[in-house]
This record gives structure tokens, C-alpha cells and sequence, in this order.
């Protein structure tokens, strides 16, 4: 057993990634850094699910492992506390919110200016990296620019031109790969004991993503909002259908945004009512006050990025089902993403084109897109759900 062995799929990223941690070990016991491969700042790219958080914290656990022989063991006292997230070296920076904000990013960049308490080295590993304006970037940019010489970054997000190119230059990327089906399923089935054929329907399902599979296989409720979510398009005759299903969507997601944070904005606003002495106040002093619309204004923007992941999930696993229905009308000879679906692809096959196909994943497309600009759920879902009804693309044609 390794810090890496939960990294799936991911050979290319490892080898350099484990270098590096054996590099680090010598450097930190005073060899020299130069043509080890081993620097204070690191980009880990790849697309969603990809485990770009699963391997920077087992970057972090090789670097922080004590073990005499292997570095990034698994099973000495660095290792495990800096893989459970509670080394006191290793710091994980992760936001819900939509973006960090400013404020949350000096304190952090004024703890990485300390000396490792414990362990060779101090890790800063800031997932979503990506979720950051260009003000908060430069605050990070300057931290980056003149490292203390124990303190390493890693970075976590979906692209190197999601950064900055100022902070990007600084940093090595390491770029992840979408794992193989089989890569993840045989995950699920050694750490979380499911069974073979549901962990590679899951895997496939899930299109890779080790998260939603995980979910798919150990949570009947999420396949079967799966399954509602993607007979969806079989059932949308016309227009009145269309917007039906997009109202229906919308509040899906919205119902899915708030359970996911209903239960901890209470806890949340208890404690903070508590801290400030304010608990069971009728009427809060305007100080307090403040203070709770504070975090008011966080937990709306953690439900709205709840509430967006939701739709976009939608709407990647609406894509998948037009690529299976795409594969059908051309005969490629790929496996099916959506398995367990396989008569409702292979009826909207029959009754469209290969153009057809195409034009509604450019419906979904565009809905994605306009939802990351921001625009309003309901009018971008409601605009793909007309594009998706059969009469939309045959009139065009
Ligand atoms: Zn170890």
C-alpha cells in the first residue's frame, strides 16, 4: 500500500509526482534542489473528476511522510494524518462559495509564510484555484513570486489558462488525464467493496468522474434522478413539454442545492448567534447584525454554486446521452456511456439524424455556457429543452 494508490489511471502524473517527493526529501535534509524536478509551485490540471484534489493530497502525504525507506509509505503517522486532512503542516484551502474572496486569501498567505511546525515541509493546497478574481489572484501571485525555502503551493484546477498566466509561469504542471472506466470501477470495487458489473455501469455512467460513480453505485436515489433527468428528451413532444421539463429541471436542482445546505446554514448561524452572545436575541444589535448578513451573503452564494454544480451535472449527463445516441447513428464501436439506457438511445437513434444529434448537443452546450455567464436558470434550461424537442431541428433542416 501507497499514498498513490487512489489515484487512478494516472501513471504519467505519479511517476513525476513521486520523483519529485523523493527530490524533496534530499533537498530538505540540505542536498540541492537544482535538476530534481522538486519546486514550490505546482499546477495540477485536469477536467472534473479527474482527482486533481486526490493527487495533490497524496503529493502532500509523500511530502510530509516520515518513513525511512519509502517516501509516501501510507501507513506512517505523516502520511495518514496529512491524507485525513489533519497534519498540522498540511493545509487544505477549498472554497463552496462561488469565488474566494479576498479576505479569506491574506491570512492564508500569511500562514505560508511559516516555518513546517513538524515535517520537512509546509503544504498549501488550494483546491478550485480556478474560483479566484484577478484581485485575489495577485495576493496569491505575491506569495507564489518569494516562497519561504519550506513552504510548497499546489494548485488544483481544471486548466493551466484558468490562472492567471503570471502565477501559471511560476508553477510545474502536472496535467491529469480522465481515468478508463475500468481504472475507476476497479477503485470501487477494492476501497468501497461494490460489486464489479455496478461499478463499471456507475464508471461508465459517471463517464469517469470517481465521485458522481461512487455515488451512482452506492446511492439508489441519485440513479434514479439520473434516469428522470435523462428520459427527459423521449418524453418532449412539443413546446408546452419543453418548458414543463425545464421548470421540472430548475427545480431539481434548486431542491437539491438546498438540502445540500439547509441543515448547516442553521448550525452555522446558531454558532455564530453564540459566539457573539446574541442567542435567542429577539431583535440583534446592529454589530451582530452585520455580522449575520455576512454570513448570509456566504451561504446564498454556497447555494447558488450548489444549486449551478446540480445543473451542469444535468446537463453533462444530457450530453453523454446524445454522444451514445451520436455512436448509435454513426455504428461507431465504442461502449455506451449510459448502459442501463440503452433502449431509449437506441429509440431516439432511430427517430433523428446523426445533424440532428448534433445540433441538440449544441443546445446543450449553449445552455451550459449561458449558465456559467450567469444568465438565468430557468431561461437557459427552458431555450435547450425547446432545442431538444424533435420538431426543433427537423424544421431546420
Ligand atoms: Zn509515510
Amino acid at each position: 500500500m501507497s499514498v498513490w494508490d487512489d489515484v487512478v489511471g494516472q501513471r504519467e502524473a505519479v511517476a513525476t509526482l513521486r520523483s519529485a517527493a523523493e527530490a524533496a526529501r534530499g533537498i530538505a535534509d540540505g542536498g540541492d534542489s537544482r535538476g530534481t524536478g522538486m519546486t514550490h509551485a505546482w499546477l495540477v490540471t485536469g477536467p472534473p473528476g479527474s482527482g486533481r484534489s486526490v493527487a495533490a493530497r497524496a503529493f502532500a502525504a509523500a511530502l510530509a511522510c516520515t518513513d525511512p525507506h519509502e517516501v509516501g509509505c501510507g501507513h506512517c503517522h505523516g502520511c495518514t494524518t496529512a491524507l485525513a486532512g489533519t497534519h498540522a503542516d498540511v493545509q487544505v484551502i477549498a472554497t463552496e462559495r462561488v469565488s474566494f474572496k479576498i479576505e479569506d486569501m491574506r491570512p492564508i498567505v500569511s500562514d505560508a509564510q511559516q516555518a513546517p511546525s513538524q515535517g520537512r515541509w509546509r503544504v498549501m493546497l488550494m483546491e478550485d484555484a480556478d474560483r479566484m478574481v484577478e484581485r485575489t489572484s495577485n495576493v496569491l501571485l505575491k506569495a507564489i513570486e518569494e516562497p519561504p525555502p519550506r513552504t510548497v503551493w499546489l494548485l488544483c484546477a481544471p486548466s493551466p489558462q484558468d490562472l492567471i498566466a503570471t502565477i501559471r509561469s511560476r508553477c510545474r504542471t502536472v496535467s491529469l488525464r480522465v481515468p478508463a472506466a475500468e481504472d475507476v470501477a476497479e477503485l470501487l470495487v477494492r476501497r468501497d467493496g461494490i460489486e464489479p458489473r455496478i461499478a463499471l455501469m456507475a464508471a461508465r455512467a459517471a463517464q469517469s468522474h470517481v465521485g458522481v460513480a461512487r455515488r451512482l453505485a452506492t446511492d439508489p436515489q441519485a440513479r434514479e434522478r439520473r434516469r428522470a433527468i435523462l428520459t427527459v428528451p423521449s418524453r418532449i413532444r412539443g413546446v408546452g413539454d419543453a418548458v414543463l421539463a425545464a421548470a421540472d429541471l430548475v427545480e431539481l436542482a434548486q431542491a437539491e442545492g438546498k438540502a445540500a445546505t439547509e441543515e448547516r446554514d442553521a448550525a452555522e448561524r446558531a454558532e455564530l448567534l453564540r459566539t457573539l452572545g446574541a442567542e435567542g436575541e429577539t431583535r440583534l444589535p446592529p454589530a451582530v447584525r452585520s455580522q449575520v448578513k455576512r454570513l448570509e451573503d456566504n451561504q446564498k452564494s454556497r447555494a447558488t454554486r450548489a444549486q449551478r454544480d446540480v445543473l451542469d451535472r444535468a446537463m453533462v449527463d444530457l450530453l453523454s446521452l446524445y454522444r451514445d445516441v451520436l455512436v448509435v447513428q454513426l455504428g461507431a464501436d465504442v461502449p455506451l456511456v449510459n448502459t442501463d439506457l440503452e433502449a431509449e438511445v437506441r429509440a431516439l437513434a432511430a427517430d433523428s439524424s446523426a445533424e440532428q444529434t448534433v445540433q441538440r448537443m449544441d443546445a446543450v452546450g449553449t445552455a451550459r455556457t449561458r449558465l456559467a455567464a450567469n444568465v438565468a436558470p430557468l431561461l437557459a434550461v427552458e431555450a435547450m429543452m425547446v432545442g431538444l424537442r424533435p420538431q426543433a431541428s427537423s424544421a431546420r433542416l
